[in-house]
């Protein structure tokens, strides 16, 4: 790629590293020309098609505005926000699709979410899963509960 400083047309890597979360690649490169030291990022590409058929690309920070209004008022920190956005990322990739429908996306959220914080799951679940009465909020809390007996034991 270009040099941002003087435009050189070429550059050469110098270090390269995997971010810790394995989903990226640092490159620290330099330019021939000038000497300018930069850092390039490379990630697989991936996509969410919205309901309205339009692509866009995957972001966490789009995860996590998403899950914010279900965790108000909840012991919930950003730092566990940024984790559920990678966990939610790191579990679209492996699917090894490069695209994922919001829908997806939305299941996709739901375990790490639960795992969280069961309130914020509920009420996350509510909305993205469309509960229009009580036995919807009655049939999650007692999959819960039995998942919590299960554990318990
Ligand atoms: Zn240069």
């Amino acid at each position: 790629m270009h040099c941002p400083f003087c435009r050189h047309a070429d550059s050469r890597v110098i270090d390269s590293r995997t971010s810790d979360d394995g989903l990226s690649i640092r490159r620290r490169r330099q330019c021939p020309e000038c000497g300018g030291r930069f850092s390039t990022m490379e990630t697989a590409s991936l996509n969410v098609i919205k309901r309205s058929g339009v692509i866009e690309p995957f972001s966490r920070e789009k995860v996590i505005s998403g899950v914010r209004k279900a965790c108000q008022g909840r012991p919930v920190t950003e730092a566990d926000l940024a984790v559920l956005a990678q966990a939610v990322e790191e579990a679209v990739r492996q699917t090894g699709s490069s695209q994922i429908d919001t829908n997806d996306l939305g299941l996709a959220i739901l375990e790490p979410l639960r795992t969280l914080d069961e309130v914020a799951y509920l009420r996350f679940a509510s909305v993205y899963q469309a509960f229009d009465s009580l036995e919807d909020f009655e049939s999650s809390i007692a999959q819960l509960r039995a998942d919590h007996a299960a554990a318990s034991e």
